[in-house]
């Protein structure tokens, strides 16, 4: 009994005792993402549709479900503002917001350029797994009919010896990326049912290890949503509704 107490009385002496920085930094408030490790994942590369490059799209690999090809061109608006640079210009102002609070942001890709290509998808989400990333965040646009609006998730399905280590975690990732972009204002999407897609196909998720969800953030042939998409201003926000989804998953832990 006698030890009991003494040791109450260390613990209590312990937690008066100031917390070495370290342990402080993720209960900051304004550092919430602390500890952290992000990899932001803009979709597609703008040399992907470089004909010098054509070999390298067509590399192939079976991902689980099929054989895919290494990356693609990805969609753009009717002016022609391609998706390749409207995910590269959202990842890089989402990467310092998520540094803001407290994370360590990398990138799947450092360029966003004519003479650059890939990296191919499977690459892509093999940085991931040797980062042993907290999340893999996939950025695209999509390219549908002109009235569809809003953005979705895609999360992978279960695959025998592929995703069944991380499905669940996928999808609980998936959902908070869902209501937290929808509770910051971002418009849910009119034609994929409750904002989320399950995907058996998708390479990138299926070859990912860790927590990885592809978001869609809006249609590109809509003609709001491409206008938006162009502005800075509307990069910006797309970049906080991602970010305001990433936070309420990170909460939710
Ligand atoms: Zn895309």
């Amino acid at each position: 009994m006698k030890r009991v107490i003494a040791g109450l009385v260390a613990a209590g002496l312990l937690l008066m005792a100031p917390a070495p920085a370290s342990a402080r930094v993720p209960s900051a408030p304004d550092q919430p993402l602390a500890g952290k490790l992000i990899l932001l994942d803009p979709g597609h590369q703008l040399g992907n549709s470089n004909p010098k490059f054509a070999k390298k799209m067509a590399q192939k690999k079976f991902n689980g479900s099929i054989v895919k090809g290494c990356n693609t061109t990805g969609t753009a608006t009717n002016k022609g503002f391609p998706e390749a640079t409207f995910t590269w210009r959202v990842a890089k102002r989402l990467k310092r917001i998520l540094e803001a609070q407290g994370a360590r942001v990398e990138m799947t890709r450092t360029t966003n350029s004519y003479d650059d290509w890939g990296p191919c998808v499977w690459d892509r989400a093999g940085m991931a797994n040797s980062l042993k990333a907290d999340v893999m965040l996939s950025i695209h646009a999509d390219g549908a009919s002109a009235r569809s609006k809003g953005f979705f998730a895609i999360a992978p399905g279960l695959i025998k010896g592929w995703t069944d280590d991380v499905v669940k975690k996928d999808r609980r990732l998936a959902t908070a990326m869902i209501a937290g972009m929808a509770a910051a204002g971002a418009t849910p999407s009119n034609y994929v049912s409750k904002q989320l897609m399950i995907s058996r196909t998708t390479t990138g998720l299926n070859f990912s290890n860790v927590p990885t969800v592809t978001i869609e953030v809006g249609n590109m042939r809509n003609a709001a949503e491409a206008a938006r998409m162009s502005s800075s201003s509307g990069q910006r926000q797309y970049a906080q509704w991602l970010a305001a989804g990433l936070d309420r998953f990170f909460a939710g832990r």
